[in-house]
């Protein structure tokens, strides 16, 4: 299974070329040294990766055919909008009706949405959300996998399960040739184009280390290359940048610098965004976003959160609810609603609905299993499923419980598979 659609390059200008596939057009940033006109390629989060045979991508295209419309079709009818909706105050009707028209809402609007609690009002802002997603980014819905390459971490977050001071956990560090065969795994056998390594800020790597497991992915396997291994240092950055890296997970957890102080063990949160800045700087594509319901978060502490994501130019925004871990200082407060996760995902669409990736995060899915599809009707357009070795993943123990953690590869892609068929969506990622 391929979760990109192979598209005909169209029109090459310096670095960047345009890609068609099914009549669409789309811009992509080219890497690769021999391309031509003509020539059929797969491109992922706008970077061409993977320069294909013409007779592997027809065929590639004639499977897709078959489905593409139908999906769409299916896609469209689930997006439509009805805002008669006499149930729903008017005051909440005129700000949707401005939201689904695209105009620009206020603070204050956006206020009233994030306080709505009428279970009418809030599912149409799931839907106004979902028609967003649709009119701006059709149908299409990353898959990226993530391996989980170390659970050390020398930080000491208060609402981590791995964090330093744990000493409960059992801790791991994959050796670089168990990296290198996961990551073969996932590309070759699983068709990811798009693999998130991830660890906490694991000072048993150096960072030539980790550098040389990225060029060894990228000179082995066509796939784009995120990394999320904490604050490593703004140079570090340009290394692993240099190595072959192209997106950068790094989460701010929350916009208010006193409740990071809190969180973080006493860090600074100016440290978090100037790596933001810098990677983004570099050309990284960002993924960052924050922990909902840490403890003494206000409702305008969230909306923060969306704009400042905003503002670090998120490639994908990436929100995760606050579940209670027993074995650190924040044990006992209650994890969030997904109510509120579902909000602040809808809230995401609407202020930057037309740039905006959304990630359904394993964290939401862990308080409510049904989470996925609910939140992708909601705004959201990306998953991200686990390629972590089975032995290793219940040691990532951020969280109790964690989603997914038991589960082969083989069962997630199953089952990721028929939901976004369900939905109408395909799974691809080609940038607007
Ligand atoms: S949240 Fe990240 S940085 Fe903080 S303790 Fe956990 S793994 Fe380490």
């Amino acid at each position: 299974m391929c979760y990109a659609i192979p598209g005909k390059i169209e029109a090459i200008a310096e670095k960047t070329v345009v890609v068609e596939y099914f009549g669409e057009k789309r811009k992509a940033y080219n890497e690769l040294d021999d391309l031509s006109v003509g020539d059929y390629v797969y491109a992922q989060g706008g970077f061409v990766i993977q320069k294909i045979p013409q007779d592997e991508a027809e065929s590639i295209l004639s499977v897709w055919k078959e489905t593409f419309f139908d999906l769409q079709e299916v896609d469209l009818k689930l997006s439509r909008l009805d805002l008669n909706q006499e149930s729903v105050s008017k005051e909440c009707l005129r700000i949707l009706d401005n939201a689904a028209e695209g105009r620009k809402l206020s603070r204050e609007d956006i206020l009233v949405l994030i306080k709505e609690k009428n279970k009418s009002a809030l599912e149409l802002l799931f839907k106004v959300a979902n028609f967003l997603r649709q009119k701006h980014h059709k149908n299409s819905c990353c898959v990226h996998g993530i391996i989980e390459i170390s659970n050390y971490c020398c930080a000491d977050c208060a609402y981590c399960g791995i964090s330093r001071s744990n000493k409960n956990v059992t801790r791991y560090r994959m050796s670089q040739k168990e990296i290198l065969e996961a990551a073969r795994q996932a590309i070759e056998e699983h068709g990811f184009k798009t693999l998130l390594l991830q660890s906490g800020e694991d000072s048993g790597y150096s960072i030539e280390e980790l550098a040389e497991i990225v060029r060894q992915i990228k000179a082995n396997w066509p796939a784009l290359i995120f990394i999320s291994f904490g604050e490593v240092g703004l140079d570090n950055l340009e290394l692993l940048y240099t190595a072959g890296a192209r997106g950068l997970l790094l989460r701010f957890e929350t916009s208010n610098p006193k409740l990071y102080k809190q969180a973080t063990g006493g860090k600074d949160l100016s440290s978090r965004i100037a790596h933001l800045k810098k990677a983004y700087a570099l050309g990284y594509l960002i993924i960052t976003g924050s922990l909902i319901g840490l403890p003494g978060q206000s409702e305008e502490d969230l909306l923060n959160d969306i704009f400042l994501a905003k503002e670090l130019h998120a490639e994908m925004y990436s929100f995760g609810p606050f579940i209670s871990h027993p074995q650190t200082p924040f044990t006992g407060n209650p994890s969030a609603s997904t109510e509120t996760m579902l909000k602040v995902i809808a809230l995401a669409r609407i202020i930057d609905s037309a740039h905006a990736k959304i990630l359904v995060t394993t964290a939401l899915e862990t308080i409510n299993p049904d989470a996925r599809r609910e939140a992708l009707l909601a705004g959201a357009n990306s998953v991200m499923l686990n390629a972590t070795p089975l032995k290793y993943r219940p040691l990532y123990n951020l969280y109790p419980l964690r989603a997914h953690e038991k589960e082969s590869i083989e069962v997630q892609i199953k089952d990721t598979i028929g939901l976004l068929m369900s939905l109408g969506r395909s799974p691809t990622d080609l940038s607007v």
